[in-house]
């Protein structure tokens, strides 16, 4: 009963039942019997959609109640807005909630003022790393996801992160919250926390493999789903699913086949729609055609009008927003997606089809299956709390070894274990050198006691790995001038500290350092493509054609390049340099100001993959800017240049124009056509021309003209002149 947890703020438990919560969910409850709102920590190890925001929320509001501050660390930037708009809730509490979202190199000091922060783990880790006071005056901080400590790339900044806070603050209360996994002890022993564990889930899950014209679940049972002639198994389950008034979700394994799946979805969906459903999503689909001029919009408002979606990370953060909505509402029918959806977005629906679970993986050079863990997750946004009987969460089969398989492989297994990925080189190099710049430790000793905190410690039986790990990348520290080590003590240099603020690779930054200060008159493409090779870039891949065109453009364009060519017999790093060169090329685009559809077209992409380029060169070129600085090269202002053009999207006449505020890169063309050339341009000329460029839109002339700092912004003289012009017709 939410009336007798203890520490709480006084009110909480009569609002809780307001907002529809009469009793704790059964893992809750033993969270609250383990103490976490009197300060203990906890992992919570249980299904998804089982209440395990609720539990972070009791621990932060009880930390606050006692005083406190504390820190909600979610896995992707996407989830920090959807978990501050969630968490503002409890501003009749007096709670403030603040995002850090931020560029990396602040310390957002306004944060301070807040009683909850939300936050990416590599947010956070680079706040720690600028020294941000208010770090020190976290109570509580909550682990979202918590395993993915697992994850190759991203796992040991959140693993490494955690430790930092534990030893800034050892009384720290840690609420890690993880999907079910079977080794969450070795994680609740590191964290030193309690554990709850559990199955338990609101709404019943039924699993199994469709083949042969019927489901076959996990307890043997069957339904029947016929395949008609010529028709998809993903679309009969569909139809099947409509025909009870329930939604689906599919899930498949790229964004092309997200966009195909829906497409062939929507001829479904499209059948079992009312007159007024169909209105509401005529609306829908205006909305989101509003939203960017790209195709992706057009092809979202397309299958949405017909009752389907699909979902992406390619897709815009409002496109997403609205796809999750409506889908909430019960307006859209179907959603294909891929596995993003799973990881965090609270989108439960009646029956989840996992259609692929293979996927391509460059590394492995093939399809390889999905994990269990994330296969599970999938199955887990199955059965809506309150709305559906039960959940159905199936597999597709196309013959009978086939599901065996997948019964195997999926239904009755258990997700793989958590496992460290510390050891690895990149995150050695980059979370060394940052423990050693913010004086967590001292010397090599202090620095393996530093991570004897950390899961992998936990984890490793023996730790000569670790050492040898360790020294290795010490070396490669000191020989790339990072860091200093006199007798034992261990030091960053100047150089070392700025590339630890600047949250850079320190192989990134030995590649930038590298190519600049060769670099006399290096142009954008130059520089462009040095940012684009450094690790901290995912370059776009090579598609059949594209090793030819780009080897050609290598040649044409060869004196332009820092550092050396590799020859085209180095197959590998040959490759690798004809991606970033792609990669750049689609950056020089850009600030040619090609248009957006344009590059999607080019490049294969979708709008929300150049946003990503964009924002990363734009962060790139920022520290390589810093780093010049520094260094004291003559090529600074050249890279200063470079990254204003890519902030903007634009060509070097318009830097100053697309500087100010809510002008951006198409209207600074437009205004620039019409004579309006520069910012002192806004400030005088005749305001009749910058409507004309800006299309008649009033309001967004006026606020252009405020933020170019005119005297009087307003268009209502322009609008009396033109109101008389016509009254004198
Ligand atoms: P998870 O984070 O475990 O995936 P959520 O915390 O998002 O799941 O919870 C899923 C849904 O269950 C939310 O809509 C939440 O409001 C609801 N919920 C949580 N706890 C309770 C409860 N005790 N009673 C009723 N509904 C609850």
């Amino acid at each position: 009963n939410p009336a007798d947890i203890p520490g709480l703020p006084p009110g909480v438990p009569e609002f809780l039942r307001e907002s529809g919560i009469e009793a704790l969910y059964p893992p809750q409850a033993e969270a609250v019997d383990a103490g976490i709102t009197e300060g203990e920590s906890l992992v919570a190890s249980v299904p998804t959609a089982s209440g395990k925001t609720l539990i972070a929320e009791l621990a932060m509001l009880s930390s606050v109640e006692r005083g406190g501050k504390a820190l909600y660390v979610v896995p992707l930037r996407a989830l920090a807005s959807e978990k501050k708009a969630e968490f503002e809730r409890w501003a009749d509490f007096d709670v403030d909630v603040g995002i850090s979202t931020g560029n990396y190199e602040s310390s957002e000091e306004w944060l301070a003022s807040r009683d909850i922060v939300v936050a990416t783990s590599e947010k956070v880790d680079s706040l720690v790393r600028n020294g941000a006071p208010w770090i020190d005056d976290l109570t509580c901080v909550v682990a979202d996801e918590v395993h993915l400590v697992d994850d190759p790339n991203r796992g040991p900044t959140l693993e490494v992160t955690l430790a930092k806070l534990r030893r800034i603050n050892p009384d720290l209360q840690v609420i890690a919250l993880s999907a079910t996994v079977d080794n969450a002890d070795e994680v609740a022993d590191w964290l030193d926390a309690a554990l709850v564990k559990s199955d338990w889930r609101p709404v019943d899950l039924r699993t199994g493999v469709h083949y042969g014209g019927a489901i076959t679940f996990d307890d043997d049972s069957q339904r029947e789903v016929p395949v008609g002639r010529g028709e998809r198994p993903t679309a009969a389950l569909v139809d099947d699913t409509l025909d009870e008034d329930g939604s689906s979700l599919v899930f498949v394994n790229s964004r092309r086949n997200a966009e195909a799946a829906a497409r062939r979805l929507a001829d479904v969906t499209a059948d079992h729609l009312t007159d007024e459903e169909r209105t509401e999503l005529a609306a829908l689909a205006d909305d989101i055609e509003g939203v960017s001029d790209t195709e992706t919009s057009d092809d979202l408002a397309a299958v949405v009008a017909k009752g389907a979606a699909f979902h992406h990370a390619g897709l815009a953060a409002e496109h997403r927003s609205l796809v999750e909505d409506a889908f909430r509402d019960r307006l859209l029918k179907v959603i294909s997606a891929t596995p993003t959806l799973a990881a965090g977005v609270n989108t439960p629906s009646r029956r989840v089809i996992v259609r692929d679970w293979r996927r391509y993986d460059g590394e492995f050079g093939g399809m390889k299956p999905l994990d269990v863990l994330e296969v599970h997750q999938m199955f887990g946004r199955a059965g809506r709390p309150g709305l559906d009987p039960y959940g159905e969460a199936v597999l597709l089969a196309n013959d009978h070894d086939t599901m065996d398989e997948l019964f195997e492989r999926y239904v009755h297994a258990d997700p793989e274990p958590v496992q460290s990925k510390l050891a690895r080189e990149p995150a050695m190099r980059t979370h060394l050198l940052a423990t050693i710049s913010s004086g967590f430790a001292r010397t090599r000793d202090g620095l393996l006691d530093f991570l004897d905190r950390t899961l992998y410690a936990t984890q490793a039986n023996d730790t000569t790995r670790l050492e040898s790990v360790v020294d290795s990348t010490l070396d490669y520290l000191v020989a790339n001038d990072f860091v200093d080590r006199e007798g034992d003590e261990i030091t960053a240099t100047g150089l070392g500290h700025t590339v630890s603020r600047l949250y850079l690779d320190p192989m990134s930054a030995a590649e930038i350092v590298d190519g600049l200060r060769e670099a006399e008159d290096p142009t954008p493409l130059g520089l462009y493509h040095l940012v684009c090779r450094t690790p901290d870039m995912y370059e776009l891949y090579l598609k059949s054609g594209d090793r030819e065109t780009y080897t050609e453009l290598c040649y044409e364009r060869e004196a332009e390049f820092l550092g050396r060519v590799p020859s085209e017999f180095e197959d590998v790093r040959f490759e690798e340099w004809l991606s970033a060169l792609k990669t750049a090329k689609l950056l020089e685009d850009w600030t040619r100001e090609v248009d957006e559809d344009r590059l999607t077209d080019r490049y294969g992409v979708g709008p929300g993959d150049i946003r990503g380029k964009v924002d990363t060169a734009e962060w790139l070129l920022g520290a390589a800017e810093r780093l010049a600085t520094d260094l004291e090269l003559d090529c600074v202002v050249a890279v200063r240049e470079a990254k204003k053009r890519v902030q903007y999207g634009v060509r070097e006449e318009l830097l100053d124009l697309a500087g100010v505020r809510n002008v951006g890169r198409k209207r600074a063309r437009r205004l620039y056509e019409a004579g309006v050339e520069s910012r002192a341009d806004l400030r005088e000329a005749d305001k009749a021309v910058i409507l004309g460029a800006l299309r008649g839109r009033e309001r967004t002339a006026e606020r252009i003209l405020e933020n170019a700092g005119r005297r009087d912004p307003s268009m209502d003289d322009v609008r009396a002149e033109a109101d008389a012009d016509a009254g004198a017709d």
